[in-house]
């Protein structure tokens, strides 16, 4: 046995030790551990994977992986797309799958407590039942848990009015790099003592600590109509001019979606559907409240002053089921990098227009989907292989700097990770980026909190 191995076992021990049939080292439960759904996958099995149901181990894990200088990769559902979550040779993978308790839902304070490996769509449905609903609706809320939701301040459809996961934390556990337990943040709704750790930990990526619980606030369930507006543009600048001037109308969709004509083909061929016309783009909005049907009302209005024909009626879940189709449609058309750069909501024309010369200058189609209302693009990327082409990088770097150029950001929800640590520096600038790794240093002194992932080693 090589010295390496011996080191590893004896860790693993150590581990047992304390976490018992915690640590797994089933090779196909390491397997696992080396990708999410990013398409990146690590460079070997990890040490072992964790699964922790305690905040209690894992300040237990924690303080052994700072004794024994052996790096942790924090898990959730493993859906991220970042590649934040892949666990490589000489980590430990330390999965909160299991730590999926609800703890309290609290109807007079309107909040949930829950541990940070419970489901999304979990936590919803148990808040139904009590009148009462948990925002930040990813798409794959089936999947992710809230504690991954929180480490890459997810987003989705419902950004546009009701904001991202960061609206919605009023409080966190954690535990630090050394095994501290601390909890960060306020019971109450308002509160500003002292530096705001809540936000620092939302969007870390498993980078500053493990997040074990959190509470989140919920909202009551609204019971008016949501009404679904809807157009086919001839071209895709008619439908941006409509998503822009329902913004600068002062109108409050709770849902605004543009869907470009290589993304509509897609999820139609996808669907069994008939194929909107070359050139043409969909644009779909939702209202919610107790003024749903007047801001439809408004909102169509708005649309056909831009030359689109709109459609309005209540409820259209299959719109939406369109929309969210996007992502299996390009499944069945090979391997897809997804990308999530996000601009001003005045720049999306623009951002377009460099999406299609980019698609120009590298032969290649970029089906792209977009967050409307709040300026979050999808461009995708279709590839055959294991690894994202060079040619493919290439073009995504191309389209990251005009996203920049723009005023915008390499990513709108899905995080940095390991996929885009090589453009952070780009868009921070030298003097934050640097900013930024002493903040990790304080939190992670030795490094060993997701090395790789958000700044390069
Ligand atoms: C089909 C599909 C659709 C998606 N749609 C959306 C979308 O609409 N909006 C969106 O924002 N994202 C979307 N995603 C991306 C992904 O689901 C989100 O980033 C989600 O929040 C990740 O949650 P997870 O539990 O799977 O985290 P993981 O993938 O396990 O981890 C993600 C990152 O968070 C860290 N992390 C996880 N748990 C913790 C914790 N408890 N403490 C500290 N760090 C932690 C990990 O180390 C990693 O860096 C989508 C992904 C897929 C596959």
């Amino acid at each position: 046995m090589s010295s390496v191995a011996l080191e590893h076992d004896q860790i693993v021990t150590l581990l047992q030790e304390k976490l018992g049939n915690a640590v797994v080292c089933d090779s196909s439960v390491l397997e696992r551990a080396r990708s999410d759904k990013s398409g990146k996958v690590s460079s070997g099995l990890p040490i072992c994977v964790i699964e922790v149901t305690s905040t209690a181990d894992v300040s237990q894990v924690l303080k052994i992986a700072n004794a024994t200088n052996t790096p942790v990769v924090v898990r959730g559902g493993g859906s991220g797309l970042a590649g934040g979550a892949i666990a490589g040779p000489g980590e430990i993978s330390l999965s909160l799958e299991k730590m999926n308790r609800i703890l309290e839902i609290s109807v007079k304070d309107r909040f949930a407590s829950v541990e940070a490996g419970v489901i999304n769509n979990d936590l919803n449905e148990m808040a139904k039942k009590q009148n009462l609903w948990f925002t930040p609706d990813p798409a794959s809320r089936a999947w992710s848990t809230i504690g991954g939701n929180i480490a890459t301040n997810a987003g989705g459809l419902l950004c546009v009015k009701y904001g991202g996961t960061r609206e919605v934390i009023l409080e966190l556990t954690v535990v630090l790099a050394n095994g501290e337990i601390m909890t960060l943040g306020h019971k109450s709704i308002k509160g500003v003592t002292g530096y705001d750790l809540v936000s620092l930990f939302v969007g870390s990526e498993g980078t500053l600590g493990v997040i074990t619980e959190a509470r989140v606030k919920l909202r009551p369930v609204d019971h008016n109509p949501v009404w679904t507006i809807s157009a086919v543009a001839e071209n895709i600048s008619d439908a941006i001019e409509a998503a822009q001037d329902t913004i600068s109308n002062y109108l409050q969709p709770s849902i605004l979606e543009l869907i470009d004509n290589r993304a509509a083909r897609h999820i139609a061929k996808y669907l069994e559907l008939d194929f909107i016309k070359e050139d043409s783009a969909i644009l779909i909005a939702q209202t919610d409240g107790p003024g749903s049907n007047s801001e439809a009302l408004a909102i169509k209005q708005i649309w056909e002053k831009c030359g689109l024909t709109v459609e309005i009626e209540t409820g259209r879940e299959d719109l939406i089921q369109f929309r969210r189709s996007m992502h299996p449609a390009l499944e069945k058309q090979g391997n897809v990098l997804i990308e999530d750069i996000a601009v001003p909501v005045s720049q999306l024309g623009k951002m377009f227009l460099e999406i299609r010369n980019i698609e120009q200058e590298f032969g290649i189609e970029i089906p792209t989907v977009a967050h409307a209302g709040d300026g979050n693009l999808h461009p995708n990327f279709i590839y055959s292989g294991s690894t994202v082409p060079e040619e493919i990088w290439l073009a995504a770097d191309m389209m990251f700097k005009k996203a920049l150029e723009l005023g915008g950001t390499l990513t709108g929800e899905h995080g940095v990770g390991e996929l885009k640590r090589h453009w952070l520096a780009v868009e921070l600038g030298q003097s934050q980026f640097e900013l930024q790794k002493k903040i990790k240093s304080i939190f992670d002194p030795k490094g060993l909190l997701n090395p790789g992932k958000v700044f390069e080693n």
